[in-house]
């Protein structure tokens, strides 16, 4: 936790600038799920990448830096969504994937976003 704004430093990220404001979202739910030994690194490559054996989640600048905040986070949740749903081969766009990606962008797009608790909107 306490090395989060390192590590936002050596990826090279500014806080108040699109990349600072996605990288910043990326590592504080990183940290809130413990996995506070993942990093976000910014990639040429497309499309994003979950590294399990380097512990790295690869956001694609080019694609991202076109799009609206909130799909950038998004983009983000899908990545951290194949941290702990990996099965190893394929694409990993499993059941259990979509699951933990559906919980997480409840969590923290959704409701969450607009300060309600789920409580509170049952009719
Ligand atoms: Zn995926």
């Amino acid at each position: 936790m306490k090395d989060a704004a390192a590590r936002e430093k050596i990826a090279g990220l500014d806080k108040g600038s699109m990349r600072g404001d996605i990288a910043s979202f990326a590592y504080a739910v990183l940290n809130r799920l413990g996995f506070d030994d993942w990093k976000v690194v910014w990639s040429r490559a497309s499309p994003g990448l979950c590294i399990h054996k380097t512990k790295t989640i690869l956001l694609p600048t080019k694609e991202l830096m076109t799009q609206p905040l909130w799909y950038s986070f998004n983009y983000v949740l899908h990545e951290v969504a194949h941290i702990d749903t990996y099965g190893g081969h394929g694409s990993g766009h499993t059941p259990k994937f979509f699951t933990k990606y559906a919980e997480l962008v409840d969590r923290y797009l959704g409701t969450a976003q607009w300060g309600l608790r789920k409580a509170d909107i049952k009719h």
